[in-house]
């Protein structure tokens, strides 16, 4: 299949060199040359611009970072929608507001493009393994369009309903991840500053109901102090603000979802914004009157 691709980033290279691998006609583009090299170096095509990715491609994915970059690439000067290209399938992959991808679907469907919305899970190793969870919102034709490149990418594939209803998924997702990131550094802060070796208790954990990939994976990391993204903190808070900007709209109760949201703002607000979210931990020790 012709595939176009847009974002290549710590997941979108990953992902992209998946569907290289997977047998399919890879074409890219990046704003800077040096995120687009290592997928020419690859094997991939380069394009000008998203419209000429649009013109060519049966698939085009954007893997960026919020709703006004997708607008950009899918609806801005030169993106995708100017190309004109009826029939073509646009699957946005990054986490944005459920009703920024509604918004961006009925403006493509107007150009007689389909869009789904198909955020992640997993991470930068999902994303290398080509294990990522996907969630997908938007019409079943498109989402069988679509599914070779899915195939390629991640493992767990679930088209969750009309468009928008992947991104619900993955704020859902986000409530658990985030609260569970800062759940797993109080544990593991409690048990240091209570003079007991945080990775023996981290070990002891993990046998009993408190097991979480969270604990298992961010855990180690935490005891690692490895604080390198992956994740990148301000990206959990823009995630988090997705979460409490729909409960706000919904009037939806989130209590822990609202803790944690602060905790993210906290951390962009201490200089953390560009490390791992694993580094909330070294917010908590700053807090605890620690060296953070
Ligand atoms: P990243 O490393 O910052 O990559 C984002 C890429 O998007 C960059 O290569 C950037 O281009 C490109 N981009 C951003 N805005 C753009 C625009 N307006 N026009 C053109 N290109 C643009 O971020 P990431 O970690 O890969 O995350 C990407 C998305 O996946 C985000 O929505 C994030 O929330 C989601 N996500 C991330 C993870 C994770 O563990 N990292 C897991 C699940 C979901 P340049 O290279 O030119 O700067």
């Amino acid at each position: 299949m012709r595939i176009g691709f847009i974002g290549l980033g710590i997941m979108g290279r990953p992902m992209a060199l998946n569907l290289l691998r997977g047998g399919h006609q890879l074409m890219v583009w990046a704003r800077r040359a040096e995120s687009m090299q290592p997928l020419l170096d690859a094997g991939a095509t380069g394009a000008a611009n998203p419209a000429e990715l649009a013109e060519q491609a049966e698939v085009l994915i954007s893997m960026v970072a919020d709703a006004p970059d997708v607008e950009q690439v899918m609806l801005g000067e030169n993106g995708v929608a100017s190309a004109g290209r009826t029939g073509l399938v646009a699957v946005d992959m990054s986490t944005i507001r459920p009703a920024a991808a509604r918004g961006i679907a009925s403006r493509l469907q107007a150009s007689g493009i389909d869009f789904l919305d198909a955020p992640v899970s997993g991470g930068e190793v999902g994303a290398v393994a080509g294990t990522l969870s996907i969630m997908v919102g938007g019409s079943t034709a498109a989402f069988d369009t679509a599914r070779p490149a899915f195939a390629c990418m991640g493992r767990n594939i679930v088209h969750v309903g009309d468009s928008g209803a992947g991104q619900v998924a993955k704020a859902a997702n986000q409530i658990v991840t985030g609260v569970g990131v800062l759940t797993v550094a109080e544990a593991l802060n409690f048990a240091a500053r209570s003079g007991v070796d945080p990775a023996r208790v981290r070990e002891a954990l993990l046998g009993g109901f408190a097991y979480s990939k969270i604990l298992e994976n961010h855990g180690q990391r935490m005891l690692d102090r490895n604080f390198k993204p992956g994740f990148k903190s301000w990206m959990h808070q823009k995630d988090m603000n997705i979460v409490m900007q729909s409960a706000h709209e919904l009037g939806l109760c989130l209590p822990l979802a609202a803790a944690t949201a602060q905790m993210f703002n906290a951390m962009v607000g201490s200089g953390l914004g560009e490390e791992d979210s694993i580094a909330i931990l070294k917010l908590l020790e700053r807090l605890s009157g620690g060296e953070g």
